[in-house]
Formats: C-alpha cells, structure tokens, sequence
C-alpha cells in the first residue's frame, strides 16, 4: 500500500532568501514523517516568494504527484499575502469542510485564527489545502486535518473498498475521534483499532467477520452498461503483430488488408469437359485440332481454334485462342477417329453454344487488385484458401493477447484425487481452459488459489503472478458477499486495481467484476467471475469472451442472435436472465423452438451441455411474472463456446 504522497510549498520572501529562515517546512515534514498522524511520504518540500505566479507554478508542478499539498504562508491580511487568491483559481472543486474543521479547532486556540484566509479544495487527485505560516499554527492545523485527509485521498483514487470500511466504521459505535497511528509500520489508512494483524504484505482483514458488508458496497449496473465499460477499457489494449506463413497462421486474426496478387483463374478456364469451339460455327461436325488438359500443354492448347474446328478441353484448362464457347462432352458426338484410337479426328456438335458458354474469364471469380480479406478477420480453413488462391503466402497478424485463468476457494479441489470431506472438483478453470482458445488468446493455467485467511498472501501473491505473466486474468469464485470472498478486496487495495463494476444486474452472475490496474508498465484486466459453475460460463461468454475476441484484433467479436419462439412457459425473474437452451427446426412456425436445457440452478453444470443459446429472459413485472409458450425471445448463439 502506498503511503499518502505529501508536497509542501513554504510561501515567505523571508524563507525564500535563506532557506535557514524556514521553520515551518521542517516541521510539518517531521510531523508528517513521523507516522503519528497517517504513513506518509514526503515528495518534496519547497519554499517561494509571496508571489501569485510562482505560488501558482509550484502547485501547479507539485499536485499532480501529490495526494496532499500544503502550502504554508501569506493567508493573512498583510498586502503580500496572496496565497488564496493564488491557489483559489486552480482548484477544480472546494473543501469547506476542511476550512471549518481547521477554523473551528484554531479558534479554540486563538481567536487571531478569525484572521487567517485559508482556502482548501481538490485539484486532480490531489487535495490542496493552505496552512498559516506560523510554524505552530499549520501544525495544529495539520493535526486538525489529519482525521479527514487519508479518506479523502481514498475517495479521489477510488479505493472503494477502504472507502466502505470507514463509512462501516463511522456507522457503528465505535467510531474514533481522530485518527490512529498503525502498528509495526503496517500501512492503514483505516482508523479504527485493530484488533487483529493483518497478513503482513496485504492489507485486507478478513478477521473482521462481523464487520464485513452485508449489501455489497457496488452498485448494480444494467448488462448493457457492464457491456460497454469492459469494451471501452480493451480499447485501449496495445496489439503487436507478426508475421507468419499461411500454413501456420489458422485461427490468427488478420493485422493487414489482402489485396489479390493474381487474377483467379488466372487464364480464360473451362467449366466443363468438352469441346472449345468458335460459338459462331452452331452445330455441325467440327475438325479437333488437339486437346487443352489442366496443367499441361496438352498438343491443341497452343493452337488457334478458327471456324469449323475445335480443341479438346478438360474441366479447368486454359481456354485456346479463337475460342469463345465451351461445349460439354455430353452435347456431342465422336464422328470419326484414327484407326488405333488415340485421337479424335472429328465430332459433331449436336447443340448450338452461345457465346462465352461455359468459359470463366480471367479474374471472374477474384481479379487482380481485389480486396480479398480485411484486416480484423479471422484466418480459418477458406480464408487461408483464399489466401493461398491469389498467391499471398505471408501475412501480417496480430499477436495473442495471453488470458490467465485461476479458480479460487479452499473448497475447490483439483481433479484427479478422491475428493476429501466438504470439498468439489473444481469445474471452472477445466470449461474456461477450454472454452477460451478459441477467442483466439493464448490461455495460461493459472491454478486454484486458497482463500483461507492465513493462506491470503497465497492468493495475493498467485494473483500478482498470474497478472505478470498474462494481459487478461480472468478469476472465478470468491466475488461474493461471503466473509471469504476477498478477492474484490486484494484487487483494490493490494495490487491498487480500479474495480470498474462489481455487481451486474443479470442472473445469473450478479457479483461479476471487472478491474483494471497497471503493472509492469502495462493496463492489465481482470474478470472477476462468480464461483457458481453456470454463472462462470454465462459469464464467461457474456463478458470475457468478446472482450478477448475484441483484444486478439478481430472485428467481428459480438455474438450473432437469433428470434426464437419457446418451446413452452417460463417463469421470469426480477433479474434479466439468460436461459441456457437447445434450438431445433420447428415443423409449423417460423421460428426456431428453444428449450431450456433443465433446472437452471446456477449450481447445475449439466444445464450448459448441449446449451447452443442463451435466451434473454426479460425481468419479471408485476404485469408480467412469465412468458407463455410460443412466446418469442431473442437468443445469443453461443454453439461451441459454451
Ligand atoms: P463463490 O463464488 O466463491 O461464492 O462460490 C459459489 C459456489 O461455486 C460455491 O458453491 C462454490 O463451491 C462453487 N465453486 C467455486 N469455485 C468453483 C470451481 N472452480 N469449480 C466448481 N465450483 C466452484
Ligand atoms: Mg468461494
């Protein structure tokens, strides 16, 4: 965790002269530093003139690095003093509370307090606040602050969880008066007594039993919206490209436009086995000068075909010159041959051919020249076909984004041992290992990590490992309200992730998170998915899936839907729902017949065999508490992810 980032702006003519003239500055570094009040870190400390523009530029270079500055000095009622109207027009928000809190508390002091001019509000992240000068002065202030600052830096990174645990504190009794130093150099911003250590390295507590949020302190989003966040994060996911030979580069997705390098056919072919004959002559017997075979010169594919004669030609050959029609074998008639057999002397065309008959002209199938494949597509069996078809032989291709896959829960069991008392095979990481190949992401096993408490650097440091080593984590378990359900927790407060969403309103799957943090210089995205087999997969597909198939660079990563009728009454939810079903061709309507697939338990697994759709389900009304039979809905085809 890290410690709150503090800048310091001394503002006297006096101190700017002789930095030995300064006694405030070491002071408030000391009182900082010291840890009494919050762990903190000093990022600089610097003295300036009592003048408006070089008040302005400190802060202006300080705050973006700090989470607090303090500026001490020219908040009186001298003519130099000009530090409020200085910082005033580069706060973004004020902070009356702050004012009142340092106000109220150094008047109990002195009543002189009434004369200084402080100013405090948030610019950025950081919160400003403009101390008096006197070195004892801005340290009472400081303390006065101290209670407020560490959770408003919480509110401004959006440290949700911590934000929750204060407000949690704040409702119940016990509620401290000002803020606690923390042991052992142990980092808390929280100020309530600790009863318990935490794990050394994490700063989550899940000792707090009673304690922990029984609502979940997310908001519920609507799926849609939960939709378009992740979309709009992997948006920025940076691709490499590579380039690979066509014979290794199947299911890889496309990072250049193709342009066909040679006309398809690339001379005038035949469609059929036949005559090539001039369409002018009709019918008639015709003189054969030789015959045209595909891929070798056969003797007639150098001559010229003129009226009254006619060539030889297999299905595919080039097409001689002076010919402009094809006759198939089958509308003529052998009229005399050499003796021994071997050649064709004469035939009878019994059908008269139009013009161009059964020939394909070069690059009528694909011309030179011809957009063949856009980047963004994926390379399966006919786009490399077509590839390959109009000579293209390397292409460029975006690199895999890498997804780890992790399950978490003491419960969860690998497969392969007779199970031990209260535990279950671990099915999740086995569907998701699976399914998601064919996203086109390199996908990582990431194993089951514990989530018993003294087992929760374990977890912190799996998850922290398999974030190293993929773009894309995707968790499953542990997202809930259970008191063991941490992994929300060591995201944002242990490894500093922005918690997007942690709740959608959809069934199943209402826990589902998404964050995002940096790490190794690099956005790094976790799906948090909840425990429950059948929540992990709708999820799974809902969420993860097209946000990967968007990463690997494909353009087309949603999902085809169709309109589909119900085979018979379902009972809706008060969540939206996504009905794991079969479709089969109806015999009467017009519309596939979806059937749900079996009790939709979140918990039953055999819901998801043999599921092609997911039927969005609408939420119940009190106008509406389910759907008859025959009723339409549209369905999300998910034939082979699932
Ligand atoms: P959780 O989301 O951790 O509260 O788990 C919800 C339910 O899913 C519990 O019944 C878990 O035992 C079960 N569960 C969690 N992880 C897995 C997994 N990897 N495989 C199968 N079931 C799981
Ligand atoms: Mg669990």
């Amino acid at each position: 965790m890290d410690p709150l980032k503090i800048g310091i702006i001394i503002v006297s003519d006096r101190a700017a002269a002789g930095s030995s003239a300064d006694l405030t500055g070491p002071r408030l570094s000391a009182l900082l530093e010291g840890g009494e009040l919050f762990v903190a870190k000093l990022v600089q400390r610097m003295v300036v003139a009592d003048e408006r523009a070089d008040i302005q530029a400190a802060v202006t270079g300080l705050s973006d690095r700090c989470d607090v500055l303090l500026t001490s000095g020219g908040t009186g009622f001298a003519a130099r003093d000009v530090t409020p109207e200085a910082v005033a027009p580069l706060l973004e928000r004020s902070a009356p509370g702050l004012l009142a809190a340092m106000l109220h508390g150094s008047l109990a002091v002195t009543p002189l307090a009434m004369l200084s001019r402080p100013v405090a509000g948030v610019r950025g992240r950081c919160v400003v606040v403009t101390l008096p000068g006197s070195p004892k002065a801005a340290e009472e202030c400081v303390r006065l602050l101290a209670p407020g600052l560490p959770h408003a830096v919480d509110l401004l990174r959006d440290r949700r969880t911590r934000v929750e645990h204060v407000h949690l504190q704040l409702q119940s009794d016990t509620v401290p008066q000002r803020a606690t130093p923390t042991a052992g150099g142990d980092e808390h911003y929280c100020q309530h007594q600790h009863q318990h250590q935490h794990q050394a390295g994490s700063t989550v507590d899940p000792s707090q039993v009673s304690r922990r949020h029984r609502r979940s302190p997310y908001p519920t989003i609507p799926l849609a919206r939960a939709q378009e966040v992740v979309m709009d994060a992997v948006a920025g996911y940076e691709r490499a490209v590579e380039t690979l030979n066509i014979t290794a580069a199947q299911d890889r997705v496309l990072a250049e436009d193709i342009v066909a390098k040679v006309p398809l056919p690339p001379f005038p072919a035949s469609v059929k086995d036949g005559y090539a004959v001039c369409s002018a002559d009709g019918v008639g017997v015709r003189h054969v000068l030789g015959a045209s075979n595909a891929g070798v010169d056969g003797d007639g594919a150098a001559s010229t075909v003129r009226p009254g004669t006619c060539v030889r030609i297999s299905t595919g050959a080039a097409v001689p010159a002076g010919a402009d029609a094809v006759v198939m074998v089958e509308q003529t008639r052998l009229a005399e041959a050499s003796e021994d057999g071997t050649r064709e002397l004469t035939v009878e065309i019994l059908e008269a051919p139009r013009a161009g008959q059964d020939i394909r002209p070069v690059g009528s199938d694909i011309a030179k020249g011809t957009l063949v494949l856009d980047s963004g597509r994926r390379l399966g069996p006919f786009e490399l076909a077509s590839l390959a078809a109009v000579g293209v032989c390397q292409v460029t291709v975006f690199s895999r984004p890498t997804v780890a896959v992790m399950s978490t829960g003491n419960e969860v069991q690998e497969p392969g041992r007779p199970l031990e008392p209260g535990r279950i095979y671990d099915t999740n990481r086995l569907s998701l290992l699976s399914a998601l190949p064919a996203t086109g992401a390199c996908v990582i096993d990431a194993g089951i990590a514990i989530d018993e408490p003294e087992q929760q650097l374990q977890q912190l440091a799996a998850l922290r490992s398999a974030l190293h080593r993929a773009d894309v984590l995707v968790t499953t378990g542990g997202v809930s309200m259970g008191e063991r359900d941490l992994v929300k927790r060591l995201l944002t407060d242990d490894l500093g992730a922005q918690v997007h969403f942690g709740r959608v309103f959809m069934k199943p799957g209402m826990p589902t998170t998404f964050a995002t943090l940096t790490l190794d210089g690099r956005c790094k995205y976790v799906f948090g998915l909840p425990g429950n087999p059948v929540s992990a997969a709708v999820c799974s597909v809902l969420h993860v899936m097209p946000a990967l198939r968007a990463m690997a660079g494909l353009r087309d990563f949603q999902y085809s839907k169709l309109r589909v009728q119900l085979e018979s009454e379902v009972r809706l939810d008060p969540r939206p729902e996504f009905a794991r079903a079969t479709l089969t061709h109806s015999q009467t309507g017009r519309l596939p017949v979806a059937r749900v697939t079996g009790s939709q338990m979140s918990s039953n697994v055999l819901s998801l065999c043999r599921a092609v759709a997911l039927l969005e389900l609408p939420a119940r009304t009190d106008q509406r508490a389910s759907l008859p039979a025959g009723a339409e809905v549209d369905a999300i085809v998910v034939f082979g992810q699932l």
